[in-house]
């Protein structure tokens, strides 16, 4: 299992980041060992002073397909969550820096954290769909699927050109503004709409 992010696919967080949309979609990846998906608590890894979290649609594929044409994308994903891309964002700046690759700012355990699954029909049916998260209660990100400038079905057309997406594998669809620090005695909420799909304590 694979799990596909995408980068800087709302334009408010790539002004956030200071960085310009891209033409094509933007992946990187994080190892299936930084799936957590319950609600045991997120404990912040020494490695990090400034761990952030990204709030982002999450889509689960259905079935096993590669060159899949835009028309058909939406066939190949059957669930959808809500989720955290959890970011050492001083390690990911060093890295960014010395145009090093990303992966111990972003595929280290526990980094990839899900809520529970829904249908993917209202995502399917274009609907506008507002997704948060709160910590402590209060409102930190919010977004709405219809900002993103790669739509799911952009997104599994082109990156199945390079890679087979298989059963199970996820897509991180990218983050709205908002992005901002989680720290020690923190409780982080996260839903789609009025459902609340995700809590968790950080230590
Ligand atoms: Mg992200």
């Amino acid at each position: 299992m694979k799990i596909i992010c995408i980068g800087k696919n709302y334009q408010d967080h790539a002004k956030e980041m200071n960085s310009q949309p891209e033409t094509s979609p933007v992946w990187f990846l994080k190892a299936d060992s930084c799936l957590q998906k319950d609600t045991r608590p997120f404990f912040i890894p020494d490695f990090s002073s400034e761990l952030h979290h990204e709030v982002e649609i999450v889509l689960r594929i259905g079935k096993v397909g590669r060159s899949i044409q835009k028309k058909f994308a939406h066939r190949y994903y059957d669930a959808i969550t809500v989720g955290i891309d959890f970011t050492a964002r001083d390690l990911q700046r060093k890295c960014k820096e010395k145009g090093l690759p990303w992966e111990i700012s972003k595929s280290f355990d526990q980094s990839a954290r899900i809520g529970t699954w829904v249908a993917a029909d209202q995502l399917k049916n274009k609907q506008a769909l507002n997704f948060w998260l709160k910590i402590n209660g209060h409102m930190v990100q919010s977004g709405q699927s219809d900002d993103m400038i790669f739509s799911p079905d952009d997104i599994i057309a082109y990156v199945s050109q390079f890679m087979t997406l298989k059963t199970g594998d996820l897509i991180f669809t990218g983050t709205p503004k908002g992005v901002g620090p989680v720290k020690s005695g923190d409780f982080v909420t996260a839903g789609i709409q009025n459902d609340q799909l995700l809590k968790f304590p950080v230590k």
